[in-house]
């Protein structure tokens, strides 16, 4: 959501997409809605294409909690759970914590009454796949897409095209063992996983998802800053300093960013929020 954000907002900034050069944004993820709103807010004409017949298909259907700044740590803002936070620019979508098809719900009704509202520079276009390498010559893209119910194929030609096409399908097996997929209901929260014996278990990866799962189960489904608090609530000097730290690199990050200093975000340099 960040990076995409911070991707229209640079190529607007460079001349790439504007009132006379239309995007095609390929997904409708959380990345690509939200790259599309804020380009279609600055009135560049904005199409954007999914293959399924519904936005933000990998949070509508599950349980499970989500949490947008669990892992910001030691940015201010993280003890905040929603982005976007009071420190932070301004978004097209806001993402507040909590189970993922309830967060995928809202963001389905902010992006009905978006388009509904601005449907002369933003399309959504549904059960329509790219497929191919797009072609990048004159100053345009040419890409070629699949209606996935008739399997038509067809061109289309675009000033700039932005890939949210996602991390795709993750891959959990091994030999015959297969885990849960992250976005599928699971008992790691439970006592003993929801089994009738302790099981021994293993994490194999480290990124995010690795790390969440590992505190899901160690802390019986607990967040890292309900573990924060817990532990130190009664250091309020050691919060107070983590909070200095924790202030002075992410205002750098920021200003890579946005290229300007917190407070100073609103300028044209940010993104600005959609209409
Ligand atoms: C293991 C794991 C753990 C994660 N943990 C967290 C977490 O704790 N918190 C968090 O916020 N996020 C987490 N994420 C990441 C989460 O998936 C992203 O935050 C979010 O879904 C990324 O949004 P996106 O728009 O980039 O991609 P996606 O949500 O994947 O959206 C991409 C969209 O593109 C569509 N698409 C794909 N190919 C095509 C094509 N050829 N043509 C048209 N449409 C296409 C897909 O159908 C999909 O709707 C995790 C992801 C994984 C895999």
């Amino acid at each position: 959501m960040l990076r995409a954000t911070a991707l229209v907002a640079r190529a607007s900034r460079a001349g790439l997409i504007s009132h006379s050069k239309n995007m095609l944004v390929v997904g409708a993820g959380v990345a690509g809605v939200s790259a599309a709103m804020l380009a279609a807010s600055q009135g560049i004409r904005t199409l954007l294409i999914e293959k399924e017949d519904v936005p933000f298909f990998r949070q509508a259907s599950s349980q499970r909690e989500i949490d947008p700044t669990e892992f910001d740590w030691p940015a201010p803002h993280w003890m905040e759970p929603s982005i976007p936070a009071s420190d932070s620019c301004p978004m097209p979508l806001p993402f507040p914590r909590g189970p993922a098809a309830e967060v995928a719900q809202g963001w389905r009704k902010l992006l009905r009454k978006f388009t509904d509202k601005n449907s002369e520079v933003i399309q959504v276009q549904f059960l329509k796949e790219l497929v191919g390498l797009p072609v990048s010559e004159n100053g345009t893209v040419r890409s070629r897409i699949r209606d996935v119910e008739s399997r038509d194929e067809y061109e289309r030609t675009n000033s700039f095209l932005l890939d949210c096409r996602g991390a795709g399908e993750e891959r959990i097996s091994i030999g015959d063992f297969s885990g849960f997929q992250f976005w599928e209901d699971d008992r790691l929260a439970d006592r003993n996983l929801g089994l009738s014996s302790a099981p021994r278990v293993l994490i194999s990866g480290g990124s995010d998802g690795a790390l969440q799962d590992f505190l899901r189960i160690v802390f019986a489904g607990k967040t890292p800053r309900e573990i924060y608090r817990r532990f130190f609530r009664a250091s309020e000097v050691l919060h107070r300093n983590a909070g200095l730290v924790s202030g002075r690199l992410y205002e750098t990050g920021l200003h890579m960013v946005c290229g300007r200093r917190p407070g100073l975000c609103e300028s044209e340099t940010c993104p600005p929020r959609p209409c």
